[in-house]
């Protein structure tokens, strides 16, 4: 138990390591301002009587007290990072930065979410820690995955410079509970097209692949990585468990209970043809493998999704999307 800071942690992915946290007996102080979530969706962890919403931006100095810090404040999906791709570099770097300067005052440990992204358009799967990436300095991705790649630089030379206790978990695609509606990645738009008796739209011809991770378990895999000793590297958490988009659209649509109908689009640029991830070093220094199937993961998030949509999706007006 402790004081832990979850930068970013009105996010898909900080909220649900909120809830885990005050699950856990943790006070928690959760930093955000909601770029690319929506204070409502957090409602039911601002009531807990153990958790503190301080609104504010990681590019700006941080003080605040705290045993352990989760570095997740950044805008992940796609569509949301391009949006202002400066915005999203500093927010990585700068981020990076003031969670670090706060580490090193204070003698927290630090954990940083980094990304898959950093391996880019791989040329060896599944992707180990080893491998060292294939990335543009310029695309459209460039932000997210240069900003990214600089903030695990700058995690070891706070490591090697002034003995900060850093921890680096490079994330693969996870959904689950929280996601955004609006979000743009793929299991969210699936889900929330099919709901909205829309065409799922895939991009290019649906061959690329992604490895999809439950949101509980990668929660987990972050909870083991702040706690166990510091590993000397970034470790990989994901799910090895590799589909092709296609795959992911037919599997949705079944759990949706609907037949597949699709609108293909144009294929992104620089849109990675493949990611898997190589788990084994989670799995030796961790003692963490994915426990939640596919199947029973979109069950739980197709069920929050039609809750979060309910008034749209009962002919009313979209309650939970004039909230955001
Ligand atoms: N994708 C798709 N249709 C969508 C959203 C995404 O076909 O509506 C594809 C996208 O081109 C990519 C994969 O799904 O190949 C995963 O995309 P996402 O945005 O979830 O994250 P990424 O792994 O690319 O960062």
């Amino acid at each position: 138990m402790g004081r832990v800071l979850v930068t970013g942690g009105a996010g898909f992915i900080g909220a649900n390591l909120c809830e885990r946290l005050l699950t856990e007996g943790d006070d928690v102080v959760c930093l955000d301002n909601f770029t690319t979530s929506t204070r409502s969706k957090i409602a039911h962890l601002e009531r807990h009587p153990r958790f503190d919403l301080v609104i504010g931006d990681v590019r700006n100095p941080i003080r605040i007290d705290a045993d352990r810090i989760y570095n997740l404040a950044c805008p992940a999906s796609p569509p949301k990072y391009q949006s202002d791709p400066i915005y999203t570099t500093e927010t990585s770097v700068l981020g990076a930065i003031n969670v670090l300067e706060m580490a090193r005052r204070t003698g927290a440990t630090v954990v940083q979410a980094s990304t898959s992204e950093i391996y880019g358009e791989p040329t060896l799967t599944p992707q180990p820690e080893s491998y060292r990436g294939n990335v543009t300095t310029w695309g459209p991705r460039a932000c997210y995955d240069e900003g990214k790649r600089c903030a695990e630089a700058l995690f070891f030379d706070y490591r090697q410079k002034y003995g900060v206790d850093v921890r680096v978990a490079r994330i693969f695609n996870t959904y689950g509970p929280m996601m955004e509606p609006n979000d743009g990645r793929v299991v969210s738009n699936f889900i929330v097209q099919s709901l909205r008796g829309e065409p799922m739209t895939i991009y290019g011809d649906g061959s690329q692949t992604r490895s999809l991770c439950f949101v509980s378990d990668l929660v987990d895999g972050l909870y083991r990585l702040a706690r166990r000793a510091a590993p000397s590297t970034p470790v990989n958490l994901g799910n090895p468990n590799e589909m092709t988009v296609l795959e992911i659209a037919t599997t949705i649509a079944s759990v949706v209970g609907l037949p597949l109908t699709i609108s293909r689009q144009p294929l992104p640029t620089d849109d990675p043809t493949q990611r898997c991830p190589n788990t084994s070093l989670a799995s030796d220094l961790l003692d963490w493998s994915p426990q939640v199937s596919l199947t029973e993961g979109l069950v739980a998030t197709v069920s929050y999704f039609r809750t979060r949509l309910a008034g749209e999706l009962n002919g009313g007006s979209p309650l939970a999307e004039a909230a955001e």
